[in-house]
């Protein structure tokens, strides 16, 4: 059985093949077109592995651009994704933190990764993966640098996290001399304490695990851990949990098991 997760981002286009016990996964820039970025994606991994489209029993597309794609067999809802991807990717996981291009959220699951409970920031755009894109600009870094930039950095105090203002008091801290890595420990700790903050209106859970792009960022990573006094782990693939949930989700799909997604 071949069956494929397609996860449409605001920033990148993750897909993920599930053949038998083996996952093959590829990620892509999603542009100016989601739909475009969907398929060629898709196609291309399908061209990398040596199969058909015909051959794929079952595609669920996912992300922010999931409803521009004709070719899926179902669409569902990223929350749900990358709760059973990530579920899938940590077992045991008890909260997911997911932050990927333009919001944020933190899911409540259970041990087979249904969603219990969640709260999604899609409204502001700070402590987003573009928000980081763009303050690193700002810094003249990319935004994979940030962490060792601010590795070991005693971080400044920012007054806004309004992104709109983030960026020029980081112009302003810049003219003032303050070090860049104190103003990227300054930015991740403001991030941090969001997120906590999230993730304790879920109320108490342990066992997190953080999924995303941002999650990439070993020193917010650390952050977040500091703000909850809990065990924040990051999985390999943390990219591609939203596909590999909704490639899971297509496998349950095909074996009949998904009556719980309705
Ligand atoms: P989306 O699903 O919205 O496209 P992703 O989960 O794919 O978002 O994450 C994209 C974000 O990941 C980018 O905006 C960027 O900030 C961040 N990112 C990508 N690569 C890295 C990296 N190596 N280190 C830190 N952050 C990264």
């Amino acid at each position: 059985m071949l069956v494929a997760g397609v996860d449409v981002g605001s920033v990148a286009t993750k897909v993920a093949v599930i053949d038998g016990d083996k996952t093959y996964c590829r990620l892509a820039p999603t542009g100016w077109s989601p739909r475009d970025a969907g398929l060629r994606t898709f196609r291309e991994l399908m061209a990398e592995l040596g199969v058909s489209e015909k051959q794929v029993d079952f595609v669920v597309g996912t992300g922010y651009g999931r409803i521009s794609l004709s070719f899926v067999h179902k669409a569902v809802t990223e929350i749900t994704c990358h709760a059973r991807g990530a579920a899938h990717m940590v077992p045991g996981s008890a909260a997911v933190i997911d932050v990927g291009g333009q919001d944020s959220k933190v899911i409540k699951i259970d041990h087979r990764g249904r969603v219990l409970d969640f709260i999604m920031n899609d409204k502001c755009a700070a402590g987003t993966g573009r928000f980081l894109q763009v303050t690193a600009a700002a810094l003249g870094a990319d935004v994979s640098e940030l962490a060792d930039l601010a590795w070991g950095k005693k971080p400044v105090n920012l007054s806004s996290m309004c992104a709109v203002f983030a960026e020029s008091e980081v112009i302003g801290l810049l003219a003032a001399g303050k070090d860049k890595g104190e103003i990227v420990a300054g930015l991740h700790r403001s991030i941090a304490r969001r997120i906590a903050s999230m993730v304790q209106r879920l109320g108490p859970v342990d066992r997190i695990t953080f999924t995303g792009g941002v999650a990439r960022n070993e020193d917010l990573r650390l952050c977040l851990e500091a703000e909850l006094g809990a065990e924040v782990v990051v999985p390999e693939q943390c990219q591609m949990a939203g596909a590999v949930g909704a490639a899971l989700i297509a496998r349950d799909q095909v074996e009949g098991k998904a009556q719980w997604l309705s």
